[in-house]
């Protein structure tokens, strides 16, 4: 992988990276798009990363299908598929050396979750060492994700731009996310609730609320009307200090919840204001 990225490198070619986790799905797909028009040679890593699974999470169940991901990302044109072993990957049983961003790993998902963003990170900067890429392309839908990727690379002085794609959405508002594929129909009906209350924030919003505490007063709202959703969080926080804040114009509205045993996570960028209201 990293001989044939260096070539591509050395032949002036601009390499981008889209790291997965398989079970590929349009979400994925937008940002092999999104590096194939910024990129001359794309990437795509596949590789179910063991360290970001905490003991009782769905690591061994994770959803994979790897023939199919590679049918669908030589459809996309892309030129290399990287899908190292775990073995391969983490080959001592005595390696000790983590990434592990301070304070922001220890918030959203990362206080639900311990050490999962430590193991995000540390992944991450072993693909970024092995494929050396000028790009990496993340989806907006792991924000949390997003942030401790984001200050890593500047912390580390890390030589790739980091570009964030939007979320893809189910036609009826869903997140798209391989978790998906847990849910029964029931469930997958229930599993809307994460939209619905980010639409509620957003449309509250919309008409000038700004107050942070009360529009997600408004988004737990929608979870207390589907009490079969529990909610792990649902918070309003600075989008790159994950911090929460006071005034939400600009601020992330991020949501977690658990639909059965299946942890689902959703989020929206509210739009700056340009002048507050009232007083
Ligand atoms: P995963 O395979 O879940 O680790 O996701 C790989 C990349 O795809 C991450 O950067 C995710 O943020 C991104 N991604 C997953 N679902 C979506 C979605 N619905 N929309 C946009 N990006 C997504």
């Amino acid at each position: 992988m990293r001989e044939a990225s260096r070539a591509a490198r050395l032949a002036r070619k601009r390499v981008g990276l889209v790291p997965t986790m398989g079970a590929l799905h349009e979400g994925h797909l937008s940002l092999v798009r999104a590096a194939r028009a910024a990129c001359d040679v794309v990437a795509a890593s596949i590789f179910v990363n063991p360290t970001q699974f905490g003991p009782t999470e769905d690591l061994a169940k994770y959803p994979r299908s790897f023939e199919r991901d590679c049918k669908l990302l030589a459809r996309e044109g892309v030129e290399f598929v990287f899908a190292p072993s775990v073995e391969e990957m983490y080959p001592e049983t005595t390696a000790t050396t983590w990434v592990t961003v301070e304070d922001l790993s220890g918030k959203l998902d990362g206080a639900s979750r311990p050490g999962h963003f430590r193991g995000v990170a540390t992944v991450v900067s072993k693909l970024f060492h092995i494929v050396e890429p000028d790009a990496a392309f993340f989806g907006q839908k792991d924000a949390a994700q997003v942030a401790v990727i984001r200050r890593m690379v500047r912390d580390l002085n890390l030589p790739v731009e980091i570009v964030v794609c939007p979320i893809v959405r189910e036609a009826d508002g869903l997140a798209m996310s391989s978790r998906n594929a847990y849910l029964d129909a029931e469930q997958r009906k229930r599993a809307l609730v994460l939209h619905r209350a980010l639409l509620r924030v957003e449309e509250l919003s919309r008409a000038g609320g700004t107050n942070a505490a009360r529009l997600i007063a408004a988004g737990r709202a929608e979870f207390e009307r589907e009490p079969s959703v529990r909610l792990d969080y649902f918070e309003i926080v600075d989008p790159d200090g994950l911090d929460p804040v006071a005034d939400a114009s600009g601020a992330l509205v991020a949501v977690a919840a658990y639909v059965g045993t299946t942890r689902l996570i959703d989020n929206l960028l509210l739009s700056e204001t340009s002048h507050h209201r009232g007083h």
